[in-house]
């Protein structure tokens, strides 16, 4: 997950109580007005090569005393919150009666809420058995943002992201029955120039298997200089140009066979802005890129900096 940073001075205060949010703190673009409660901190896993998230802090789970207590602050703050973005990393790493208990106080907390959302794991989410996920929807947990990033066994595999694209599909397809909202993230240019075909591809198919509600298409970066991952993946990764992450954008984008997802790629990350529906969408977004693709002379590097460093 590649997300944005909060950049704002993050207590409240309210009568002499402090509210302290534990840093880095994230959230989807999509959650910009949403009150943020942190249930847990950081991200259990915390081993995904390409994801720097949460790599400056511990894992830990708040005591339901204090997340009730952050409620009633939060809540006397914004009595009037219609949406509340539950973090860190992975809501599902939680005890499943400590989830639905946080559920139910958050609820009770805001009066005139719509939207409970979080972001999950795959490979937490399989820990839950159907009736469990059933109770955890019903309770109020509506939307999941999931970061997939391929669909390619062997770019999860580099990326040490721990679970395999069957058990992605799996577990998105048990949250949907169990009637959750999903948005997925794929990373464009993850596999590099050694894996951007199987990437394009197989990340396709796993979507078309999915039929998420949202995917939000985010490109690669190297927050910590292109140097730096490349430690981590301990490989021979070159990155794509700018050109190419296109022409796999393309590819992807091609190979896509949804009946109503919502398409996104307007993170900080992305080089072009798409907004809109697939596949009713579909031909205008390749059009486009076929322009782009057609009359772009040159591109510079997206790690230009890092580049040069190599
Ligand atoms: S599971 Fe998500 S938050 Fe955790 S390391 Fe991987 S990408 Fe980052």
């Amino acid at each position: 997950m590649l997300l944005y940073r909060l950049c704002f001075i993050t207590f409240v205060l309210m009568n002499e109580s402090f509210l302290v949010y534990n840093e880095p703190v994230f959230r989807p673009p999509s959650e910009a007005n949403s009150v943020i409660l942190q249930i847990t901190h950081g991200c259990k896993w915390n081993q995904c090569n390409f994801c720097e998230m949460y790599t400056s802090k511990s894992y830990s789970v708040k005591s339901l005393s204090t997340i009730k207590k952050e409620i009633i602050l939060l809540s006397g703050m914004y009595p009037a919150t219609k949406r509340v973005f539950i973090g860190d990393g992975d809501l599902f790493t939680v005890d499943y009666h400590t989830m639905l208990k946080a559920i139910k106080l958050i609820k009770e907390g805001f009066p005139a809420l719509q939207r409970i959302s979080t972001y999950a794991s795959s490979r937490e989410l399989m820990r839950f058995s159907p009736e469990q996920l059933n109770e955890i929807k019903a309770t109020g947990l509506d939307l999941l943002y999931i970061g997939l990033e391929s669909g390619d066994d062997a770019v999860l595999k580099l990326m040490n992201k721990g679970v395999s694209a069957e058990i992605q599909a799996k577990a998105c397809i048990k949250a949907k029955a169990a009637g959750f909202r999903l948005s997925v993230m794929i990373l464009n240019g993850l596999g590099g120039k050694q894996h951007t075909l199987n990437h394009a591809l197989s990340s396709a198919a796993l979507l078309n298997k999915i039929q998420p509600d949202i995917l939000a298409l985010l490109v690669i970066s190297f927050p910590y200089g292109y140097e730096h991952f490349r430690a981590r993946v301990n490989a021979n990764f070159e990155p794509l140009s700018q050109l190419e992450m296109l022409k796999e954008m393309r590819l992807l984008l091609s190979k896509l066979e949804l009946e109503q997802t919502v398409f996104r790629s307007d993170h900080a990350s992305n080089y072009l802005v798409f907004k809109g529906g697939l596949n009713r969408d579909k031909d205008r977004f390749i059009k486009q890129l076929d322009h782009i693709i057609e009359h772009t002379i040159h591109v510079p590097s997206p790690h230009l900096n890092e580049s040069k460093r190599l």
